[in-house]
């Protein structure tokens, strides 16, 4: 089963030793620092422009480093999103649907590559979803995941076992492994928070005080976000104080946003708006990337792995990353696709969920496919960065008028199948879209086989942090 791991190990090896005796470039290499904060949406982090000031630390961060200012996740799911980030590719092909379903030990990740190119390699993770058990431990050498109830989440101090931790419990492990460490092989560590998740329970001194006409569960959440931020500051403080002559190359993303009732829904999973992909993505690196850029061309969480191995200097990509280095030049028209986790009861929060749903984002146009579902949905962000205004919703509405079946004031934004008959250039649009999503399905298949069976225990666990199956 490892195979496909272990070839291009020996190939990486055999690289990195051509490298040290033939590269005439300085040999050190950066220490590098991968901060995921789960459930952290981009346009509720004041880095990103929202008007609390929730992230100052991440702010600071953009300010001496490159900001991502369209950045996003493969999926609204914890597991099948860092699937991504760790593999460089699209989770459905290593199966990791939702989550539960463990990482394949066949899968390259980019922790693997760099402890084979040399790298000293460790990760702090915060939630059960990302336990090693799942497969995310793999090329760690040091992968911290346990959980205690004293550490965990204000709001699940009363669960009879723990299943996540805080981040200021998180910064603890981290900075005392950091204090240990001996070893003079350059870092790749990996901090995950998970804060910002359900519930929104951030310590007291975070409960600042939001406008009073903000919903009480926004304020909530951006006081953990806040909260998340300030811990932030504390990893990268310590870490700042390993650079060396290489550097400190520091990246902090997020796995997905939060729906926070935008379009209905309060968490997070079942759909593909952009409160639900669209993460914050910053890249410090002094002295190597430009202080205080702001990229505009659109970028995937797949592009991270590629960005580390090409800062790490590893010649050797893994063909499996279908990611681009953020390092090198991008392109301002790619297309970016991404995919909700598979479901497999029929009703989440009172809303039906049928089948897949896959969207693209291409030059500010965004669409959404769920075709067991009839759904359809085309959004110009640019001048709709809400996803208020369904362009085929609409011209459906207009053919109905049209005919006199005007339909009822309030109906959900979902097209009726074809609705100009597949004639009208809105309608050629959305089919091509069709047409390139289900290319993209094909060129990436899932698994034959499903992943193992989630256990039952795991189940009880997925459950009590309210994921549904
Ligand atoms: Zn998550």
């Amino acid at each position: 089963m490892r195979r496909r791991f272990l070839s291009f190990l020996l190939v990486t090896v055999i690289a990195a030793s051509l490298l040290a005796t033939t590269c005439s470039r300085p040999s050190a290499r950066p220490n590098v620092l991968l901060v995921t904060i789960d459930t952290l949406r981009a346009d509720h982090c004041s880095a990103y422009g929202y008007p609390i000031a929730t992230t100052p630390v991440l702010a600071a961060l953009a300010s001496a480093g490159t900001r991502f200012s369209t950045a996003y996740a493969v999926s609204a799911t914890t597991a099948p999103s860092h699937a991504s980030l760790m593999t460089g590719s699209a989770f459905r092909t290593s199966g990791v649907l939702k989550n539960g379903l463990p990482l394949p030990q066949e899968e390259v990740t980019v922790a693997e590559v760099m402890a084979a190119s040399g790298y000293a390699t460790a990760a702090f993770v915060s939630s059960f979803p990302l336990r090693s058990r799942f497969g995310f431990a793999q090329g760690f050498e040091s992968f911290d995941d346990e959980f205690s109830i004293p550490e965990s989440s204000e709001g699940r101090r009363s669960a009879p076992v723990a299943h996540d931790r805080m981040a200021g419990a998180t910064f603890d492990k981290f900075k005392a492994w950091l204090d240990k460490r001996r070893d003079t092989r350059p870092l790749f560590l990996w901090v995950h928070f998970v804060d910002p998740h359900f519930p929104y329970r951030a310590p007291e001194k975070f409960q600042a005080r939001w406008p009073a006409d903000v919903d009480i569960n926004v304020r909530h959440y951006d006081a953990e976000v806040h909260y998340a931020d300030k811990q932030l500051g504390r990893v990268v403080e310590a870490f700042d104080q390993h650079a060396g002559a290489g550097g400190a190359l520091v990246i902090v993303t997020s796995d997905h946003g939060e729906g926070l009732g935008d379009h209905g829904w309060m968490s997070h999973g079942i759909n593909l708006y952009e409160e639900a992909v669209r993460v914050p993505l910053v890249v410090r690196w002094s002295g190597r990337v430009a202080g205080g850029e702001v990229i505009t061309a659109p970028v995937s969480l797949i592009d991270v792995a590629p960005t580390i191995l090409d800062a790490a200097r590893v010649q050797q990509v893994p063909p499996s990353f279908e990611g681009r280095s953020l390092l090198g030049t991008l392109d301002p028209d790619r297309t970016i696709f991404m995919q909700r986790r598979s479901y497999s009861g029929k009703e989440v929060e009172d809303t039906a969920v049928t089948g897949e749903m896959t969207a693209l984002v291409r030059s500010g146009a965004k669409y959404i496919f769920a075709p067991e579902e009839n759904r359809r949905e085309f959004y110009q962000l640019p001048s709709d960065p809400h996803e208020a205004h369904n362009l085929l919703a609409q011209a459906a509405a207009g053919q109905d008028a049209a005919l006199g079946e005007a339909p009822a004031a309030g109906q959900p934004p979902v097209e009726k199948a074809s609705a100009d008959g597949g004639q009208s250039p809105l309608a050629a649009e959305a089919k091509r879209h069709d047409e390139e999503l289900a290319a993209w399905r094909r060129s990436h298949p899932e698994p034959q086989t499903a992943g193992a069976p989630v256990d039952k225990e795991d189940v009880k666990a997925l459950r009590s942090l309210g994921y549904v199956d």
